[in-house]
C-alpha cells in the first residue's frame, strides 16, 4: 500500500540497521565507564532513530526528547531556532548525546548544542544518522560516522512530508504526484 508513493529508495532498512548498530558500538565503547549518559532525541523526526539506537546501546542510559523550531520562510530552515519543548531531565554533569536523524543546514543542532553547553553538561555530542553536507550553513557536524545523502527531499525512518510517511523502514524520495495533491 504505502510502497506505491515511493519514487526511489535511497537508504535501505538493512543499511540503516547496520549503521545504527555501528553507532551504538562506538557510543557503548566511548561511555563504558559512565553511568550518566543522556540521549536527547530531536522531535519529531528522530523518535525512531533515538529508540533504535538506545536499544542497541549496552550501557545504562536515560532518554528524553526536545523540540526545536526555526522561524523562516515556509519549509526552509532559518538561523532563528527556538526551543519549543525542553527536556524534563537535568543536563548538569551528564554526557549528553543529541540524536538527530538528518543534518541539513545545521541550524537546529547548532542552537541545541549551545543550549545544552550553557547548562553545564559534562559533554555534548551529536549523533546523526544522515547528512546532507552540501546544504550546510553553519560549522556543525556529527561526532560519529554518518550516511551521506544527496540534496533531495527525503522521507521515511522518522522523516515526514506533511506529517506522513515517517513509518517507512527505508529512507526514500516520494513520487512527484504526492506533492501535487
Ligand atoms: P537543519 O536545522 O539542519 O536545517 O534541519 C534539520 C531537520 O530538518 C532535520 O533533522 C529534519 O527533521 C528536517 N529536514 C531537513 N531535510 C529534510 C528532508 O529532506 N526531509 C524531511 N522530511 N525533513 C528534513
Ligand atoms: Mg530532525
Amino acid at each position: 500500500m504505502l510502497e506505491k508513493y515511493i519514487e526511489k529508495e535511497l537508504i535501505s532498512e538493512q543499511e540503516i540497521k547496520a549503521q545504527v548498530k555501528k553507532l551504538a558500538n562506538i557510543i557503548t565503547e566511548e561511555h563504558k565507564d559512565h553511568d550518566n549518559v543522556l540521549l536527547v532525541g530531536v522531535l519529531t523526526g528522530a523518535f525512531i532513530f533515538t529508540s533504535d539506537l538506545m536499544r542497541e546501546l549496552d550501557i545504562p542510559c536515560v532518554v528524553d526528547f526536545i523540540s526545536a523550531s526555526s522561524y523562516g520562510s515556509g519549509t526552509e530552515s532559518s538561523g532563528n531556532v527556538v526551543i519549543a519543548k525542553d527536556i524534563k531531565e537535568s543536563v548538569r554533569g551528564k554526557h549528553v548525546i543529541i540524536c538527530e536523524e538528518l543534518i541539513d543546514t545545521g541550524n537546529t543542532l547548532q542552537a541545541l548544542k549551545r543550549w545544552f553547553a550553557r547548562q553545564e553538561a559534562e559533554s555534548v555530542k551529536i549523533c546523526a544518522l544522515l547528512n546532507k553536507e552540501e546544504r550546510r550553513q553553519v560549522d556543525i557536524h556529527s561526532d560519529y560516522p554518518v550516511i551521506e545523502i544527496p540534496n533531495e527531499f527525503v522521507v521515511g525512518y522518522g522523516l515526514d512530508y506533511a506529517g506522513k510517511f515517517r513509518n517507512y523502514k527505508c529512507v526514500c524520495v516520494l513520487k512527484k504526484e504526492v506533492y501535487e495533491k
